[in-house]
């Protein structure tokens, strides 16, 4: 008996489909926001792999099922590649995202109702960092610290002040929107003079740390949580690492105490993903992100835009659209619309709602995986200058669609094969 057992293009033609036009959306636009990137086609592989049959409920050597002969290898190697990279004692590779990586850290160390202090989500901190409309804001009382008005940079003075009023049993460094680097040690000391511990978020920044191109949290922090899809360019997912002697406590909070079966599929995406950045072109891509960030907020600046903070450290550029007299979201959809990909967001102090704020969210971790660099933002300054202009026009639009289309065909994405 033969099996019918068809390929994707024949056993679901509408998803398939989807698919192939998203591949192609993917390579001919210029994908900017900062979260998003390419991973290879080997990390594509791994996690598309049979490994998705599986489960495997506990840890290496402790499961809960029989037949984790293979399972086993997969995850130790995707721990000790991830140990490597970063220099951390102990890694979690379970967590399904960044955002259950970082329930893990409150199941593991906080009570309900204990107090937490995070940066706000108007300053560019995270959801799980204690806002109000998510579980970590509902379950825990929070402290949202900012940034300064003056140069939008984090109000270390705020910090301690709020630290010492609310002894928090967290505290959280980390952002999604802050384009400058993150001074690790000085909330080391903030965390110590009230006996927190500190928790590094590096979702955005993991990439940038693993290839030398952003100061470490390790040996800093007490924790350190991250996605692995964004600059990491891995498969999505999220992972707690940590000093030895906090490793059973997390451990125990990813499983049981949050998650059931580990996403093996992922995992081995992961192990992938993190061989790649061991490799030595790793870093050069990591300086290449930061080099073409900052080139491309120096040619926006020449062309009178304002970027909150006036520039950037790392691979993100948050830009302040008041003096261009349109708001964040119309810019977006009219960029969309030009193959320019990014996302309006809020920027500090904000006098815009934030569904329809002042700021636009862009970066170039994407671009810098498929080989462009400095040189390239030039031109990327340019349209988004020439749309921004004239976001009604959609002559202008379809130009830059097709300048824009010309330029992506010289720097074909990886894990894409059109
Ligand atoms: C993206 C991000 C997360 C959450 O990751 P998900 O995988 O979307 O859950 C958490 N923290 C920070 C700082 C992030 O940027």
């Amino acid at each position: 008996m033969t099996r019918h057992d068809p390929p994707l293009s024949e056993a679901d033609p509408e998803i398939a489909r989807l698919i192939r036009d998203e591949e192609r959306r993917e390579t001919d636009k210029l994908r900017l926001i900062p979260s998003e990137n390419y991973v290879s086609r080997a990390v594509l592989e791994a996690t598309g792999s049979v490994l998705t049959n599986k489960y495997s409920e506990g840890y290496a050597g402790k499961r809960y099922y029989e037949g984790q002969q293979l399972i086993d290898q997969v995850e130790e190697l995707a721990i000790s590649r991830l140990k490597q990279l970063f220099g951390a004692e102990h890694v979690n590779v379970q967590p399904y995202s960044g955002s259950p990586a970082n329930l893990a850290v409150y199941l593991a160390f906080c009570q309900p109702g204990d107090p937490i202090l995070g940066l706000g989500l108007p300053a560019g901190g995270h959801l799980t960092h204690g806002w109000n409309v998510s579980i970590t804001g509902k379950y825990f009382r929070s402290a949202a610290y900012g940034v300064r008005e003056s140069d939008q940079r984090i109000d270390f003075d705020q910090v301690r002040s709020l630290a010492r009023e609310h002894r928090p049993k967290l505290i959280w460094c980390g952002g999604t929107a802050y384009p400058r680097a993150w001074d690790f040690a000085r909330f080391r000391e903030i965390a110590d003079e009230v006996g927190a511990k500190l928790v590094a978020d590096i979702a955005h920044i993991a990439g940038l740390v693993a290839g030398g191109a952003h100061p470490s949290p390790f040996g800093i922090a007490d924790v350190v949580t991250s996605t692995t899809h964004k600059t990491l360019r891995g498969p999505r997912g999220g992972v707690v690492m940590c000093r030895a002697e906090l490793a059973r406590d997390l451990d125990r909070a990813v499983f049981p105490g949050l998650q059931g079966g580990p996403h093996n599929h992922t995992t081995a995406g992961i192990a992938v993903a993190a061989g790649e950045a061991l490799r030595p072109d790793f870093s050069e891509y990591a300086a290449r992100i930061v080099a073409s960030a900052r080139a491309l907020g120096e040619a926006l600046l020449s062309r009178g835009f304002r970027l909150v903070t006036g520039g950037t450290d790392n691979h993100l550029l948050l830009l302040d659209l008041t003096p261009k007299g349109i708001p964040g979201k119309p810019a977006a959809r009219a960029l969309d619309a030009a193959g320019i990909v990014g996302n309006y967001n809020s920027i500090p102090f904000d006098p815009r709602k934030p569904f329809d704020p002042s700021g636009l969210r862009i970066g170039t971790p994407a671009l810098a995986s498929r080989g462009m660099g400095p040189a390239e933002m030039v031109h990327v300054a340019r349209w988004i200058d020439e749309v921004l202009a004239a976001p009604e026009d959609t002559r202008v639009r379809e130009r830059v669609a097709g300048e824009v289309r010309e330029l992506c065909a010289g720097f074909p994405p990886p894990g894409i094969l059109t």
